[in-house]
């Protein structure tokens, strides 16, 4: 019994039943002795609990490691994502700095207004002080008068400008009050939002992480039953081709370039023999 010729060996069991490969089996499974044990727990398996046996080429394997390995970047892709969404989000960060900016507008309008009312309630005492200095009699010579007059009319002006800027300030008081509410209340309901999500992300993590330690104990498992040269072949397709490594024949066509196989591929791939596309070096499967 040579390797190159045996069509069926047993490769090993799994969770659905025992594994037949077709082809040349893993060197550490090519012993004749072990060979027969692993004949008879298949024949026991098959005749008294009736287990199910799986037929399967290295090509066969490879394809379920690909699925295998697609599960794998595809919960770590999750994963990453999920671990992102569990810090401050974006939206968040931007509501947040929306808030902040709105309350310092706000503050800074406070102020102006606040200044503005204390330099206007400033120039009106002058005012009144000057206009009594003005009508009291106290002041006789015309020169003083004349020059009382043009300073009453002067801080006068001045008031006028500075009511005007007064209700300037107010107007944009009123607005940045508005926007500052309106900023909190948006950064309110966006952190409500972010916080009832938390609880679902670190479930998901924690799933995840599960998933991916089971996958990847199943992965060692199943490349068991890969031969080196297979892996070597599977891992130089994504090398080459990507992530789709194992791609099924879809009539004479390769799936994954679309190029007509020769007829002699299609029948060694139909033969369950490791076949590669010479357009693409992907492995080729039946359909
Ligand atoms: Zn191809």
């Amino acid at each position: 019994m040579k390797g190159e010729r045996w069509i069926h060996v047993f490769t090993g069991m799994t969770s659905k039943g025992i594994v037949l490969t077709r082809g040349i089996p893993p060197p550490h499974l090519r012993s004749v002795h072990f060979q027969h044990i692993l004949a008879l727990i298949y024949c026991f398996h098959s005749a008294v609990l009736g287990a199910k046996i799986l037929v399967m080429s290295q090509a066969d394997l490879l394809y379920r490691l690909q699925q295998i390995d697609d599960e794998i970047r595809e919960s770590k892709k999750r994963l990453a994502q999920v671990i992102k969404l569990r810090k401050e989000s974006t939206i968040l960060e931007a509501a947040r700095d929306k808030a902040q900016k709105s309350d310092e507008v706000l503050s800074k309008c406070r102020g102006k207004q606040k200044a503005l009312n204390l330099e206007l309630s400033g120039l009106n005492e002058k005012s009144m002080r000057g206009e009594t200095r003005l009508y009291s009699g106290t002041v006789r010579n015309p020169k003083e008068l004349e020059d009382i007059q043009h300073e009453l009319e002067s801080l006068r002006r001045r008031s006028s400008g500075l009511e005007d800027e007064l209700i300037d300030a107010m107007i944009m008081f009123e607005e940045s009050e508005e926007e500052a509410s309106a900023a909190a209340q948006e950064l309110e309901t966006v952190e409500a939002s972010w916080k009832h999500n938390q609880a679902s992300l670190k479930e998901e993590q924690a799933e995840l992480i599960e998933i991916i330690n089971q996958l990847t104990i199943q992965r060692n498992h199943h490349l068991t039953l890969v031969t080196s040269e297979s892996l070597a072949a599977y891992e130089n397709a994504i090398r080459r081709a990507g992530s789709m490594a194992v791609v099924p024949l879809k009539g004479r066509r390769c799936s994954g370039c679309r190029v007509t196989v020769p007829a002699n591929l299609v029948k060694l791939v139909e033969d369950g023999t490791l076949t590669t596309c010479d357009n693409c070096t992907r492995i080729l499967i039946p359909t």
